[in-house]
């Protein structure tokens, strides 16, 4: 089909490409590859095709061009949806006073042609790439050297690849598991799962995530067929978000169980050095399954020479128990701390990112600072130095041992010593 908007849009065109940059395309800055333009040059192309006659299909694929750049850009689906409808409004407005009703109509159906024409692209897209992070995701559970409940989140995995591939083909034959209770996952929730999960309110919040993580497919199933694609790409948005956070709670749930299980450094009750390696590739290999970055924390008592000279060795044992202590008060029980050596430790926090983590640990630090250990005749003032980093698996391109991030954790631990101890230091990747 032709279009003709020239008459109104040659004058036009260049505040109206002024004031939808202005206004709509907040990501216009985002550059991700040298060789790709940036959003206004895109709608530059775009609007220059609108001020003169032209076929639809040249648009169309003027807008298919612009929704591979935004998914290339990780950009979400709901910020083209929005500039392709700041666009119309800033069109509407402005032909309405130049155009007739029949023209207005024409470009509200064009307009709309080229909404599924995106949204059949991020669909497709984000389709292929839930599919391909999942299979990551899956090979990452079946590397854990130890496997527990976390194991049960592979058979929903491989449930949310099916309905991806279904929803990317429009096929409702032969479809996934829609009733929660009877999906693989659903049969080990509601039977087995809920033996192992002793937590309660645990289970519940994951019987919650799953039931409507089913209520989504439900709609998804609806929307098959219907060609609203822009639909779909929301639940399917959704469900993955949903499923991420059902992993992350079942990680958790694991920490918990291995909190209680791995044998504890005999002093301070804080898990064996021993254990560390095994414990760090876990937490890795969750934390690239569950899409949630980690926190490494390396802890070294500030001056302890100087306690054990002033106190002596028994009290600076107690010095040490205490600060474990400290620091069970301040994380969640799905937390970890091993004792490295001596006045060492090391914190994992699970599912944190920067920000929150710096928090927690600031809470250890200060805590451990104000509240000095009283014994029989003396009070004991402690400090300690933490050298921290965050770790996004997902992110890095290659699996890491421990040691090698022990040694920028270690690295960040040097600075806040040289820095004046008493303080966090953190190493970014
Ligand atoms: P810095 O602030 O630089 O870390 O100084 P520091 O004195 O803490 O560091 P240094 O490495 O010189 O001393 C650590 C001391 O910790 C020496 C060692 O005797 C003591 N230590 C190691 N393990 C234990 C233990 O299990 N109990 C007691 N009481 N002391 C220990
Ligand atoms: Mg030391
Ligand atoms: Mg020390």
């Amino acid at each position: 089909m032709k279009y003709n908007f020239s008459d109104f849009l040659k004058e036009h065109n260049q505040v109206i490409l002024e004031d939808f940059i202005d206004k709509y395309t907040s990501c216009i800055h985002y550059k991700i590859d040298e060789k790709l333009p940036l959003t206004p040059e895109y709608y530059k192309k775009i609007l220059h095709i609108l001020s003169m006659p032209f076929h639809e299909d040249k648009l169309l694929d003027a807008f298919e061009a612009l929704a591979h750049y935004k998914v290339s850009c990780a950009i979400p689906y709901v910020i083209v949806a929005n500039e392709i409808y700041g666009l119309k409004t800033i069109l509407i407005a402005k032909m309405s006073q130049h155009t007739t009703h029949m023209q207005i109509v024409a470009l509200l159906e064009l307009i709309k042609k080229i909404n599924d024409k995106v949204a059949f692209i991020y669909l497709h897209t984000y389709a292929d790439k839930l599919i391909s992070s999942n299979n990551v995701r899956i090979s990452s559970l079946s590397d854990l050297v130890e496997k527990h409940i976390i194991t049960h989140y592979e058979s929903h995995l491989t449930w949310l690849n099916k309905l991806a591939f279904l929803i990317k083909n429009g096929q409702k034959e032969d479809f996934v598991e829609l009733d929660d209770t009877l999906c693989d996952f659903g049969l080990w929730l509601h039977t087995k799962g809920k033996k192992v999960i002793h937590n309660n309110s645990k289970y519940k919040s994951i019987q919650k995530l799953h039931e409507s993580l089913h209520l989504f497919a439900k709609k998804i199933y609806d929307h098959i067929g219907t060609n609203e694609h822009h639909i779909l790409i929301n639940y399917l948005e959704k469900c993955e978000l949903i499923s991420l956070g059902i992993g992350t709670e079942l990680a958790l749930i694991d920490n918990i169980l291995m909190n209680k299980r791995i044998i504890k450094d005999a002093l301070t009750g804080a898990l064996n050095r021993q254990a560390l390696e095994n414990v760090f590739e876990s937490q890795y290999e969750l934390s690239l399954a569950t899409h949630s970055p980690f926190i490494l924390a390396m802890c070294d008592l500030d001056f302890f020479k100087n306690i054990n000279d002033t106190y002596g060795h028994i009290a600076g044992d107690k010095v040490l128990t205490y600060f474990v202590q400290v620091v069970k008060q301040n994380i969640r029980n799905s937390d970890i701390i091993i004792r490295y050596g001596g006045e060492e430790f090391i914190i994992l926090l699970p599912a944190i990112n920067k920000e929150k983590g710096l928090f927690v640990l600031e809470k250890i630090r200060k805590s451990f600072q104000e509240m000095p250990l009283v014994i029989e005749n003396a009070t004991i003032h402690a400090t300690v130095s933490i050298g921290m980093m965050d770790i996004n698996p997902e992110h890095l391109y290659k699996k890491s041992f421990v040691e090698n991030y022990l040694v920028l954790a270690d690295r960040a631990l040097y600075n806040a010593k040289e820095n004046g101890r008493n303080r966090i230091e953190s190493f970014c990747l």
